[in-house]
């Protein structure tokens, strides 16, 4: 391949980039388009090469996964403990003082209750979501609701906390939007995010037949530790924490993908991959094996990072 075909990096501008994959949408079969996906060799960022961001509607079909209100099996409930865990260390640095939240693609605000369940002192909560049929869940909970992509959103108050589990990898400009997220911040304020690790065994394992971090073509770029770091630079926001979590769902998604292609399962628009009923039993077998290799330094599927506002974006130095 030539130079001039090179598709340029979207996080550090190189042009040393290989073809990842070409892939379509095998998780949702929403449609037959190709979507070609190229990784940096400078950086380790993994990028879709087109956005779609005009076919919204079409990528997110109404059964899409983060908009049910999901059974609460026993994989859900080990996630929900374990997310408390880790928020009430997270909360524990408000030291008890008011906060106002806001929740990037947090449906419902399921996530939202769960905080206010072990933090007495938050103020506003505020869900962002392209899924219009949270509203009126998210609403008679107590938590403002903003329908929309959060590049639309604009807001008086100033937040605390924000959060952005499994979102930034969703987004055509993450630089730009954390810039305008630490905007609406408080000083000292704190923004969690959850991401795919592209630099994790599965997505080396199953580069050549469909993995699961991918989430084609839903997910746009996608980030190893060395590329989210040069994102978040001059942004304001500096990186307090990173550290490996499990990824389950992409090794799950996958496992069965790969299975659909030998033909020894079925995928079809009415049942998701998410849906096949394998995949409660492979989210605690793949929780379990990465909470082992992570255990003995792995650098799992995913990342959980920490950022924190420091109050000296680009624009304020200058
Ligand atoms: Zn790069």
């Amino acid at each position: 391949m030539s130079d001039k075909i090179k598709k340029q990096c979207p996080v550090c501008e190189s042009r040393d980039t290989t073809v990842y994959a070409h892939t379509k949408d095998l998780e949702y079969l929403t449609s037959d388009e190709v979507y070609t996906y190229h990784n940096c060799n400078s950086c380790a960022s993994i990028f879709i090469d087109k956005f779609p961001i005009a076919k919204l509607s079409e990528i997110y079909p109404s059964n899409y996964y983060s908009f049910k209100v999901q059974k609460k099996n026993l994989a859900l409930r080990v996630k929900e403990y374990l997310d408390k865990r880790v928020f009430k260390k997270v909360l524990a640095e408000f030291d008890k003082k008011p906060i106002n939240i806001l929740d990037i693609g947090g449906g419902s605000g399921w996530l939202l209750d769960i905080i206010k369940s072990i933090y007495s002192n938050v103020n506003i909560t505020q869900v962002v979501d392209i899924d219009e049929n949270a509203k009126q869940i998210a609403e008679s909970n107590g938590h403002l609701f903003f329908h929309g992509p959060i590049e639309h959103f604009e807001s008086e108050t100033k937040f605390d906390l924000v959060l952005m589990l499994n979102l930034i990898e969703h987004i055509s400009d993450p630089r730009g939007t954390l810039l305008q997220i630490e905007k609406m911040m408080n000083k000292g304020g704190i923004v969690l995010i959850k991401t795919p690790n592209t630099e994790s065994l599965d997505a080396r394992f199953f580069k050549n037949s469909y993995w699961g971090g991918l989430h084609c073509p839903r997910h746009w770029i996608l980030f190893s530790q060395k590329s989210f770091r040069l994102t978040v630079d001059n942004t304001g926001l500096e990186v307090s924490k990173i550290k490996y979590t499990q990824g389950a769902p992409f090794w799950a998604w996958s496992v069965l993908i790969r299975m659909q292609k030998a033909g020894w399962i079925k995928i079809t628009k009415e049942r998701p991959v998410m849906y096949h009923p394998l995949i409660p039993l492979l989210h605690i077998f793949f929780a379990g094996f990465d909470f082992i290799r992570g255990a003995f330094g792995a650098k799992t599927s995913q990342m959980f990072i920490e950022l924190k506002k420091n109050g000296k974006s680009d624009q304020e130095k200058l």
